[in-house]
């Protein structure tokens, strides 16, 4: 009799990883800084205080390579974590690919996603420093229910505001983030002076990422026992989240690999791709990989194949520091695509950074090809995926498909970083023929490329 075939590649608790990575002093070169919004001037960390707690501003601009992660917050990333890493062996079989799959499935934490390795310990850190009530923005819905969750176990008040087009069309994400004891608000909302002024444009404005922001750091900047949550984009988010990576490479020398070929995951705000990709980054620059390292982000709202690396504003109002990153303006407000956790108008600077020194490359990929893409991998390994992975799945198959052509072994690594059990709605759309893939000309970025600040 032959070995069964290995599905999954599993760690116990005591192999969770207690530190997590920094990758900012690995690089050859550090990002730009960020700008004062009226003086353009580098900020110190003291221009962050009013929004964020220093702990995590230290970690922020922090030149540490490992970061120890809290008893508090490791004992409650073991109720999820580690998470699994699966070989795809039954969607190689469909494929008929010689290319070895492997997938990092986020989707077994609470709120469904890889948010909660970032809410929990931002929350913990803010208790530490007496905050009581934490504001935040959400698309999908994902890291709303992420943060409600995290703030339920620490006893902090949640308010969250919901980019509105998510807000009407998802009232089962908006439940499960009340269930966990969130404030919801419908963005653009008559509660900030941000909110208003869109409000004055168009009373059902859809909103965007870009509003919301600007309506929960409003709220934040005014009350000094308030402080926001960011769930992306920023230096410690990703660093929280490198928890994936660095558990992954565990789990492949467990699968018996010694080469990794390709690792591919999807871009919003950045966050689960450098979680996956930037542990195996620091083994790629120390020359014991050497992998291609993808990101894939949607066709209607490609910041990093077709933005501008510039300094731009993380919200619609302007009330963020200025960042260096690939942009397509902050007053782009994207199509209403399914992925609403891709639909950001910025990348993260630290993942722009990477991308202008040439340590990993970039995709964008139309939605139907997606949804595609996440059916045959509900189809044959059993996870529906959320939309926002499957662009992630879309190029793994890609890929695999040209491997079977090539007959090359390729070693290819994915971030399934959440299930899409509160996407119905989308899957609706595509398994009934609604779903349609938008023309996207360099006219539709123009305006908003036109009101980059100059600096
Ligand atoms: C929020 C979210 C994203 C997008 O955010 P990143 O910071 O780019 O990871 C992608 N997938 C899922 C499942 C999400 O919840």
């Amino acid at each position: 009799m032959t070995a069964p075939q290995q599905h999954k590649y599993l760690l116990t608790e005591d192999e969770m990883p207690t530190s997590w990575y920094n990758l900012i002093p690995d690089l050859p070169a550090p990002p730009p800084p960020p700008l004062h919004p009226a003086t353009h001037e580098p900020i110190g960390p003291e221009a962050l205080a009013p929004l964020f707690p220093m702990a995590l501003i230290e970690q922020e601009v922090s030149a540490e390579r490992y970061i120890p992660i809290p008893e508090a917050v490791q004992d409650i990333y073991r109720l999820w974590r580690p998470s699994p890493l699966f070989r795809a062996r039954n969607l190689e079989r469909a494929l008929g690919t010689p290319a070895r799959i492997y997938y990092k499935y986020e989707g077994v934490s609470p709120a469904g996603s890889h948010k909660p390795n970032t809410s929990v310990p931002q929350v913990y850190y803010n208790v530490q420093e007496g905050v009581r009530r934490i504001t935040t923005e959400t698309g999908a819905g994902q890291w709303g229910t992420a943060l409600a969750f995290a703030c339920s176990l620490f006893g902090v008040e949640c308010e969250i505001w919901q980019v509105g087009a998510s807000y009407d069309q998802k009232p089962y994400r908006r439940l499960m983030m009340e269930a966990f004891g969130g404030l919801v608000h419908r963005s653009p909302s008559a509660l900030t002076e941000s909110g208003k002024a869109i409000l004055a444009t168009d009373e059902h404005h859809p909103g965007s990422l870009g509003i919301a922001i600007s309506e929960a750091v409003e709220v934040a900047a005014q009350d000094p026992t308030t402080r926001y949550a960011l769930g992306s984009v920023l230096n410690h988010v990703l660093l929280h989240q490198t928890v994936i990576g660095e558990e992954a490479l565990l789990q492949l020398a467990k699968a018996g690999e010694d080469r990794i070929d390709l690792v591919v995951g999807c871009t919003g705000g950045g966050s689960n791709f450098a979680g996956l990709s930037f542990p195996i980054l620091r083994e790629k620059l120390a020359g014991r990989f050497d992998p291609e390292i993808r990101a894939v982000e949607p066709a209607s709202c490609p910041t990093l194949t077709r933005g501008t690396y510039a300094y731009d504003f993380g919200d619609t109002a302007g009330l963020t520091p200025l960042m260096k990153m690939h942009t397509l303006g902050h007053s782009f407000v994207p199509d209403p695509i399914h992925a609403g956790g891709l639909r950001y108008h910025g990348m993260s600077p630290l993942i722009s950074h990477v991308y202008e020194l040439g340590l990993m490359t970039a995709k964008a990929v139309p939605q139907t090809e997606c949804f595609e893409a996440g059916v045959l991998f509900a189809r044959t390994e059993g996870i529906l995926p959320a939309p926002e992975p499957t662009h992630a799945l879309a190029e793994t198959i890609r890929e695999a498909r040209q491997c079977a052509e090539t007959g090359e072994e390729k070693v290819i690594v994915t971030a399934l970083c959440g299930h899409g059990h509160f996407d119905l709605a989308a899957y609706d759309a595509y398994l009934n023929g609604r779903m349609v893939d938008e023309e996207t000309p360099d006219e539709r970025f123009a305006p908003s490329l036109a009101e980059l600040p100059t600096i």
